[in-house]
């Protein structure tokens, strides 16, 4: 009986490979990722990225940094995220130019309890016409309450962990330490900064209003899985 298999595997042609390769690429943006590890609050990060040809317009690992990072400035506020599912969005949404656009990206595949995050190619500043951005933290204008992050691939690695800054209730700043202060400087270096300690108040204080109110659910912690 266990040879039955066997003759399947000859029958594998180069396309259902390919097919086989680009699932597992897109599924290593939730199993190559990493995992929440000790923190008392893990959110689940639900991944919409945009596919050009059947390839992401940006890499697992890439994510991988965005989420690493995001994790390392969450820390102090016991906060940790982990992406739990990818889905994928049609080439068409490659390039978001407007406001409609930003509202309409996911508005029918919203879940609650978790933060989605889209993964374009082309983010445009609609303040500046024809300049682009890294990043944005968004507000639905049709959806009371719907709020999302949107990474252009041109983004740097601390762009999300700046974007769920928002997320938890942060206006830009000038605090020098903090990842909040759009000020071009080169003290301290990227690697060095962080939250400042009135932000992670306002950080705390929002992380508990979301848990509360269902905007954001608590997942279960490695020992509970
Ligand atoms: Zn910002």
């Amino acid at each position: 009986m266990g040879l039955s298999l066997a003759p399947t595997a000859p029958v594998l042609g180069a396309a259902t490979l390919l097919q086989c390769r680009e699932q597992l690429g897109t599924a290593a943006f939730v199993h190559g990722t990493g995992r929440c590890a000790h923190e008392r609050t893990c959110v689940g990060v639900v991944v919409h990225v945009v596919m050009l040809d059947g390839v992401p317009v940006q890499s697992p690992q890439w994510f991988h940094g965005q989420l690493s990072q995001a994790n390392r400035l969450f820390e102090p506020i016991g906060v940790g995220f982990e992406a739990v599912a990818v889905r994928e969005l049609p080439a068409a949404l490659a390039d978001v130019d407007d406001r409609s656009e930003r509202d309409h990206l996911g508005r029918d595949d919203h879940d609650p309890g978790v933060v989605h995050v889209f993964v374009v190619r082309r983010l445009a500043d609609v303040d500046i016409a024809g300049d682009e951005i890294r990043g944005v933290h968004w507000r639905d204008r049709g959806v009371p309450g719907r709020r999302i992050v949107i990474l252009s691939s041109i983004a740097g690695d601390m762009t999300l962990a700046h974007e769920l800054g928002h997320f938890f209730g942060l206006p830009h700043s000038r605090y020098a330490i903090s990842v909040m202060n759009k000020t071009p400087r080169d003290d301290p270096r990227w690697s060095q900064r962080s939250f400042h300690p009135r932000e992670l108040a306002i950080m705390r204080r929002d992380r508990d209003r979301m848990l509360s109110d269902g905007t954001l659910v608590r997942r279960p912690g490695p020992r509970a899985r």
